[in-house]
C-alpha cells in the first residue's frame, strides 16, 4: 500500500425525508443562491417547487440556470458564472444528476477565478477558492455529490475534460433515495455502469498489499450487482434505490475505498472523447469500452482479474488456469451490462471508425494514460476498434 493523504469535507444527509432539511442547510451560506438544474425532470416531479419554496421560506433570493445539458456544456457554465457575478450570488445549489452538479462545481470554482473557467480543464490553472456549493442528488451514478471532480464539454471544440480540486467538494449533499424513483430504466443502467466502472478504475491497480481496499471495492461491486436489477424491475423499491445511491457515492468519493492505491482511469479518458464528439451518455460509452479495456490489459496482472472473477462473480476456479478464470470474469461483466440493457458496440449508438484517430490523439493529449497498463495513442485506437 502507498502512503496517502485523504480528506473528504462533504457532509452527507442520507435517507427518505432528508430533502426537508434543504432550506436550513442552504441558509447557512448566504441569502443569494444560484439554482442549477437539468432539462426539466425536476419540474415534472415537483422537486423544483419543493426546493424553491424551502429557499424562499428562508428569505433566500433565487437566481437560476436550468437546462443544464447531459454532458454539461462550457457555454452553460460561462453563462451561469456571469449571472452569479452580476447578482452577487453567494452560494450555488445544484439539483439533479451528475451533469447539473458538475456544471455547478465549475461555476463554484469559476466565479472567483479571474481567468476563463476552461483553463482548469486544460491544465492551465488550479482553483484557489470557490463559492460554497450544495447539492440535491436525483440520480445514482457519478459520485460527484461527494467528490471534487467535474467533467465539462466544450462543444465548440468537441472536447470533454475533467478537473478535480479540493475546493470543488460540495459543502453538503442531500441524498434522498426516493428522489431517484422517477429515473428511467436507461439512466438507471447508465448510472449502474458508471459506478461499477469507478470501482474498477481503482481496483485494477498494480499497487501491492491492499487487501482491505480490494475487499471494499468488491463489496461495492457486489452490492451494485445485487440491487441494480431490483431497481430496474421495480423503480420504487426503496431498498434497491438506497443501496444503489450509497454505492454510487462510495464508488467515487475522493478514493475512500482505494486509499493508498494507484488508480488507472484510462477508460474514463477514452470514453470522454466519444461523448465529447457524439454526445452519448457516459455510462453507455463505458459499458461498451470498459470490457474491451479489460480484454486489452488483463495480462498485466492476471491474478487481480482472477480474484475479481472468483470473489465478485463466484466463478469456480477449480480445474481452470488463472487466465481462464480472468476471462470468465470479464465475460460475466459484459453479460451483466447486457442484462441491464447496455449496448456492447459503438456502432449501436451511431459511432463509426471515422474519428478514431482524432479521439485517440486527444485522449493522450497530456501524455500516455492509465497506470495498470500505460496506453499510448495506438493502444487507445485499438481499444476503440475493439469496441466498434
Ligand atoms: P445526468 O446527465 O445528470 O442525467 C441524465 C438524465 O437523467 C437527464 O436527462 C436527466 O434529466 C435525467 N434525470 C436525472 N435525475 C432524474 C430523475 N430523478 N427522474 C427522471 N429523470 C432524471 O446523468 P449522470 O450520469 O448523473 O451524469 C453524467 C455526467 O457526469 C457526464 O457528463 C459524466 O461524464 C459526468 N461524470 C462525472 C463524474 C464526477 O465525479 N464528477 C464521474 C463520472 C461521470 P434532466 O436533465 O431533465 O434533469
Ligand atoms: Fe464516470
Amino acid at each position: 500500500m502507498n502512503n496517502f493523504d485523504f480528506q473528504n469535507p462533504t457532509r452527507i444527509l442520507f435517507g427518505e425525508g432528508t430533502l426537508a432539511k434543504l432550506g436550513q442547510e442552504a441558509a447557512a451560506y448566504g441569502s443569494k443562491v444560484l439554482l442549477m438544474y437539468g432539462g426539466g425532470s425536476i419540474k415534472r416531479t415537483g422537486l423544483y417547487d419543493n426546493v424553491t419554496a424551502q429557499l424562499r421560506e428562508r428569505g433566500i433570493e433565487v437566481f437560476e440556470v436550468g437546462g443544464v445539458e447531459p454532458n454539461p456544456r462550457l457555454s452553460t457554465v460561462r453563462k451561469a458564472i456571469e449571472i452569479s457575478r452580476a447578482n452577487g450570488v453567494q452560494f450555488i445549489l445544484a439539483v439533479g444528476g451528475g451533469s447539473a452538479i458538475d456544471a455547478a462545481k465549475a461555476v463554484a470554482i469559476g466565479v472567483p477565478y479571474e481567468g476563463d473557467v476552461w483553463d482548469f480543464f486544460v491544465q492551465k490553472a488550479q482553483a484557489k477558492s470557490a463559492l460554497p456549493l450544495g447539492t440535491v442528488l436525483t440520480l445514482s451514478a457519478t459520485g460527484t455529490e461527494m467528490n471534487g471532480n467535474t467533467v465539462i464539454t466544450n462543444w465548440e471544440e468537441n472536447l470533454k475534460k475533467g478537473y478535480g480540486s479540493l475546493h470543488a467538494y460540495p459543502k453538503f449533499s442531500i441524498l434522498d433515495p426516493t428522489l431517484t424513483y422517477t429515473v428511467p430504466a436507461d439512466q438507471t443502467m447508465n448510472g449502474t455502469v458508471d459506478m461499477m466502472t469507478h470501482v474498477f478504475e481503482q481496483y485494477f491497480s498494480l499497487t501491492p498489499d491492499t487487501p482491505l481496499q480490494e475487499r471494499m471495492c468488491e463489496s461495492v461491486l457486489q452490492t451494485v450487482i445485487e440491487n441494480a436489477e431490483s431497481a430496474l424491475a421495480n423503480p420504487e423499491d426503496y431498498v434497491a434505490r438506497a443501496n444503489l445511491m450509497l454505492c454510487g457515492t462510495y464508488a467515487l468519493n475522493g478514493g475512500f475505498i482505494s486509499v493508498g492505491m494507484r488508480g488507472d482511469w484510462a477508460s474514463h479518458g477514452i470514453e470522454h472523447e466519444v461523448s465529447g464528439i457524439y454526445d452519448i451518455p457516459h455510462g453507455t460509452g463505458l459499458a461498451i469500452i470498459y470490457p474491451n479495456w479489460m480484454k486489452y490489459v488483463y495480462r498485466e496482472r492476471i491474478e487481480r482479474f482472477a480474484q475479481y472473477a472468483v470473489r465478485v462473480w463466484k466463478v469456480n476456479p477449480d480445474g481452470k488456469t488463472d487466465e481462464e478464470v480472468a476471462l470468465a470474469g470479464i465475460q460475466a461483466t459484459r453479460d451483466f451490462f447486457t442484462r441491464i440493457g447496455a449496448p456492447s458496440k459503438l456502432s449501436e449508438v451511431g459511432v463509426g471508425d471515422e474519428k478514431i484517430d482524432v479521439m485517440a490523439a486527444e485522449a493522450v493529449r497530456f501524455g500516455p494514460i492509465g497506470s495498470f497498463k500505460k496506453l499510448n495513442k495506438d493502444d487507445v485506437a485499438e481499444i476503440y476498434r475493439m469496441s466498434l
